[in-house]
């Protein structure tokens, strides 16, 4: 086989990318890993992790990617920094095209590409982006030290970025659209227990605004959705937690996907439209979309791939 032709190769290196090379790796496969342009995923940008089974004391995100890397790297797995622009999945080998413009090729592919934060689509959104406007609380809450921010979204992941935000922010606003929280009972006990946190209900944030020299965020309009009403508040950071899009855009017309551009799979199984090519986490899953199982979909990639190549050989 030539150098640059694999039996397998993994697209994204999260806890489902990871997974499926420790086990295509154990099966001998030699994997090929692209990490893509967040190497370790979603989960480098959180910190406390206490929902992923093994560890009895909490651990931090990043900590687990690394952890997984090395195990990943230690069976056998190869791992490339790069990020693939351009995929042929019309026939094999399959052909995976790196922005630097080097060729990978496969037998088969493992897409583990994850998913990204959604944001509000908002002009002004865009204007003060990272420049107090954030969807990464772990990643940018340290710089509103002694600050007033306000985090938007009624999920796990808003709830979860308002109590991390109160290490650092003096207050917190969580500003929800509806009168009740998506979040688990466990994590909104802990937000109605935080006295640093203040809960903006049914209301809408129309725009932010803020000063151009230097570029700053110094509040955001906002919209009582019951009465109407507009009416203004003053913060220094907006943090956006309002869900994910799956990092599909790559396999557009390629891969057969639903209306929200998750790739569809069969079920029980990873499989994709095209013979060779499976998905695994949160790029082909919208319901669950934990780190524990995304890695148990990593499982099943790996040993579906494993499957399909000795039929291959066999045939
Ligand atoms: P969710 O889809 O669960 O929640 C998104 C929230 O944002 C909803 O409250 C939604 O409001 C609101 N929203 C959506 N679009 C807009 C908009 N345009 N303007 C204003 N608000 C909007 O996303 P999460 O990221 O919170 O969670 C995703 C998944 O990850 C879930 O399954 C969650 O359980 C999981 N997760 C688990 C964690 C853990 O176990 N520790 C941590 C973080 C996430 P509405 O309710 O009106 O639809």
């Amino acid at each position: 086989m030539e150098s640059n032709h694999h039996k397998v190769i993994i697209l994204g290196s999260g806890p489902a990318g990871l997974t499926a090379a420790i086990y295509a790796a154990r099966a001998n496969l030699k994997p090929l890993m692209i990490c893509g342009n967040q190497p370790g995923g979603q989960m480098t940008i959180t910190t406390d992790v206490e929902n992923y089974p093994g560890f009895a004391d909490i651990i931090q995100g990043p900590w687990l990617m690394d952890q997984m890397q090395k195990q990943a790297e230690s069976v056998g797995t190869e791992i490339v920094h790069d990020t693939i622009i351009d995929i042929k999945l019309g026939s094999k080998p399959f052909e995976c095209i790196g922005d630097g413009g080097k060729t990978y090729k496969s037998d088969s592919v493992i897409i583990s590409t994850g998913a990204s934060a959604k944001w509000l689509g908002l002009e002004s959104e865009k204007n003060y982006m990272g420049f107090g406007v954030s969807a990464c609380a772990t990643c940018d809450g340290f710089f509103f030290k002694n600050q007033e921010v306000c985090v938007v979204g009624g999920g796990n992941t808003a709830v979860e970025e308002a109590l991390y935000l109160t290490n650092h922010a003096k207050k917190v606003y969580l500003i929800h659209r509806r009168d009740k929280l998506k979040a688990e009972k466990i994590l909104q006990k802990r937000l109605i227990d935080n006295n640093k946190i203040e809960i903006i209900w049914n209301t809408k944030v129309n725009k932010i605004f803020g000063e151009t020299n230097p570029q700053k965020v110094t509040g955001v309009e906002l919209e009582n959705l019951i009465d109407g009403k507009s009416f203004k508040l003053s913060i220094d950071g907006v943090f956006v937690a309002i869900g994910h899009s799956p990092n599909t855009a790559l396999f557009k017309d390629k891969i057969v996907m639903d209306n929200e551009d998750y790739i569809i799979t069969k079920g029980d199984s990873t499989q994709t439209n095209i013979n060779g090519v499976f998905a695994c986490g949160d790029v082909q899953d919208k319901i669950y979309r934990q780190a524990v199982t995304a890695a148990g979909s990593g499982c099943m990639a790996a040993l579906e791939v494993d499957k399909y190549l000795s039929e291959q050989e066999y045939n």
